[in-house]
């Protein structure tokens, strides 16, 4: 799933090759990922309305229209592609926006489990998941201090909490695996065992991880954006590889479509359920 440093990079794409332009087209090629919240009317609507931002909050990416909004939720397989007309449509295409005879952009979605909601900007708070995000764990980070108060209140796996996003947003499976591990903490821990040093490690590993992606992102994406770049990451899907720090081999466990990785001598502290 895009997580933050991936959203931030397409932020940055899209602002520069569509902000101000006007749309001259709107299709939906495949309406399940289209939610309520007016998604109905789209086709008819969008055309003719100039896109004034693109901006990020958590795991969503906001598209602002000046009266109107897209807003996507893109779940586990939800992408964006800039492209041109006459490029070839993908089929997991389901919305495709056309800027002009240069530029589209399309929403892909292998799973079709991400959201795409069409509304009004006051119906915001009403996006399901929207408003229960804890601060962004990039643009306007969160203090340790709020980080431990929001983290107290759950209990379970750590990992499960922090792609939860009601504690710090835009995190997702692939970032919880690489923050865990930069600060040395199994993604199995039950939080109430994690002792305060732990925590602000745990705090600190966040911020820096994020930003350290972003950073390698801008360079790696270019304006490709519906392809993901994770061949960077320490340890997420490089199970069985050896470990970064200590050369002992990565762990894997795959459930649910996710994937959880980790070194088990770097991130000690829990031996696995069976
Ligand atoms: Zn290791």
């Amino acid at each position: 799933m895009p997580e933050a440093p991936d959203l931030e990079i397409i932020c940055e794409v899209l602002t520069r090759g569509l902000v101000g332009r006007q749309v001259t087209e709107a299709k939906v090629l495949r309406p399940t990922v289209l939610r309520s919240l007016a998604a109905k009317d789209l086709p008819s609507d969008l055309p003719g309305r100039t896109l004034e931002e693109v901006t990020r909050r958590g795991k969503f990416l906001l598209l602002s229209f000046g009266e109107r909004m897209i807003v996507i939720n893109p779940m586990l397989t939800g992408a964006l592609q800039l492209s041109a007309p006459k490029e070839r449509v993908l089929k997991s295409t389901h919305l495709v926006i056309g800027f002009g005879e240069e530029e589209e952009l399309r929403y892909l979605d292998e799973t079709q489990m991400g959201q795409v909601y069409y509304i009004l900007p006051e119906q915001l708070p009403k996006v399901p998941r929207f408003s229960e995000q804890g601060p962004d764990a990039l643009s306007d980070g969160i203090t340790l201090a709020e980080f431990k108060a929001r983290l107290g209140k759950y209990h379970g796996e750590i990992k499960g909490i922090l792609t939860r996003g009601s504690v710090v947003s835009g995190i997702g499976n692939a970032y919880a695996d690489e923050v865990l591990f930069a600060a040395g903490i199994s993604p199995f821990r039950k939080r109430r065992t994690l002792t305060d040093q732990e925590v602000e490690r745990l705090h600190a590993s966040i911020g820096r991880v994020l930003s350290e992606a972003v950073v390698v992102l801008r360079e790696g994406m270019g304006e490709v954006i519906h392809h993901k770049i994770r061949d960077f990451l320490q340890v997420h899907n490089k199970g069985g590889q050896p470990c970064p720090r200590c050369g002992a081999v990565i762990s894997q466990l795959n459930a649910n479509q996710r994937s959880t990785s980790y070194c088990r001598h770097c991130q000690p502290g829990m031996l696995l359920k069976n």
